[in-house]
């Protein structure tokens, strides 16, 4: 029986950068192993959700997965709160949250509070929060959790009757302008009385954190006081037929960021736990695919999601860029003699970040299939303009899973 190896480089697909020579980071860095796939498979171009159209990395993933997002998509907050091991039940309100710095104007100077905290700041703040969380449960009679993931993040969740996803969060997602008001969406009960539950919330872990012993001491060392929360993403869990029922895979997946592994839990995906991989700079790519490969002997369908190529698109960083590419190409390079025989390797990215603009933008991206029986294209190279004149041609996210369970034989004939 054949099986899929799905690599997926985040926000790795770009557009020409002056300093690289007009090239893209996938047309600079030195990826023998990648581009060695591409000559011996076929590529072709990928829209993930429709061809201009920005994704977000929750709405790609679904529709990569074989999920319309137009359907199914609810929101972000329940997958942040899955991914970090919060429990989500139908009805609860999920919302992701960061840490933050406002200045006594209300005015947001820093989104993340510094980004870094120690355990002991965080042991702090998970009391004052949970602290708060039970106050206003007690006032409204509904449940709320919070859990603190890595660094600035965490999720809530919210639980009780009369709640809604309908309403917005006090994140004003820029800094120098104020914070903002939670407010509804939708002129029903559910909406409002959710804003105001949620904007008593936070005004009293501001309140509790502004005196917190830990704030304190930030200053005093020049960092940043984590004197707000600011929460985005509502939503709710969708109603959703896991991956493992809908394909008949056994599908296992290796992934740093809450996000990803929220999205992956929700489909049916049994996760790995790496140490040493949480979707940062440093990521410990060797493991992972030593991993992926050990993982590869019982399961039909693994998928690896690498952030960091992401993460240096936002920061305008092409030669960071141009180092994850280079360094996932190597550890893949190292496990291949490895990889089972009748194995399909797919390689593509969710969507572009390119670092001019820094931002998801709505550009096709490459990609690329290789196995037993996948034709040899022209294409000699895995970059976003050679990809454009293989075999697969244009395809669309919802393609993806029906090419690769093609060739695993999982597909029902379409009539008779
Ligand atoms: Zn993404
Ligand atoms: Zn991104």
């Amino acid at each position: 029986m054949s099986r899929a190896f799905f690599i997926l480089l985040d926000g790795g697909a770009d557009r020409p950068v002056r300093e690289l020579y007009y090239k893209t980071p996938l047309e600079a860095a030195a990826k023998p192993m990648f581009d060695r796939l591409a000559c011996e498979g076929s590529c072709g171009i990928l829209y993930t959700i429709k061809p201009g159209v920005r994704p977000g990395s929750d709405t790609a993933h679904l529709a990569l997965f074989g999920y319309d997002p137009h359907v199914y998509y609810k929101g972000r907050g329940p997958f942040e709160a899955v991914g970090l091991g919060l429990e989500v039940r139908p009805g609860d309100v999920a919302f992701r949250t960061n840490l933050g710095t406002v200045d006594e104007n209300n005015i947001v100077i820093d989104r993340r509070a510094g980004r870094y905290f120690t355990q002991e700041e965080i042991k702090e703040i998970e009391s004052i929060v949970q602290e708060a969380c039970q106050e206003i449960s007690k006032k409204f009679g509904v449940e709320l959790v919070y859990k603190h993931g890595t660094e600035h993040r965490g999720a809530l969740v919210l639980r009780g009757e009369k709640i809604s996803h309908e309403v917005t969060g006090n994140d004003p997602h820029k800094t120098g302008v104020p914070q903002q008001k939670v407010t509804p969406l939708r002129d029903t009960e559910e909406a409002r009385r959710t804003a105001e539950i949620l904007n008593e919330f936070i005004e009293l872990v501001m309140r509790k954190l502004s005196k917190a012993r830990f704030n304190e001491e930030r200053r005093k060392q020049g960092k940043p006081p984590a004197n707000t929360m600011l929460i985005r993403g509502a939503g709710v869990l969708p109603e959703i037929e896991p991956i493992t029922r809908r394909y008949k895979l056994r599908a296992a997946m290796i992934a740093g960021i809450a996000l990803i592994k929220g999205i992956g839990k929700v489909l049916g995906f049994d996760l790995a736990e790496i140490p040493g991989y949480r979707g940062s700079r440093d990521d410990d790519f060797d493991t992972a695919f030593s991993k992926a490969v050990e993982l590869l002997q019982s399961y039909d369908f693994v998928f690896l999601h690498v952030k960091p190529t992401d993460a240096y698109g936002h920061d305008g960083d092409a030669r960071g860029k141009i180092e994850i590419i280079e360094r996932v190409d190597k550890a893949l390079k190292r496990v291949f003699e490895n990889i089972p025989d009748d194995t399909y390797i797919v390689v593509t990215c969710d969507h572009a970040t390119p670092v001019k603009i820094r931002d998801h933008t709505g550009d096709p991206v490459p990609f690329l299939m290789w196995g037993p029986d996948i034709p040899m294209d022209d294409v000699m190279k895995f970059c976003e303009r050679e990809c454009a004149k293989g075999y697969f041609g244009t395809i669309l996210g919802l393609d993806v899973m029906n090419l690769i369970c093609n060739y695993l034989g999982k597909l029902e004939k379409f009539g008779e």
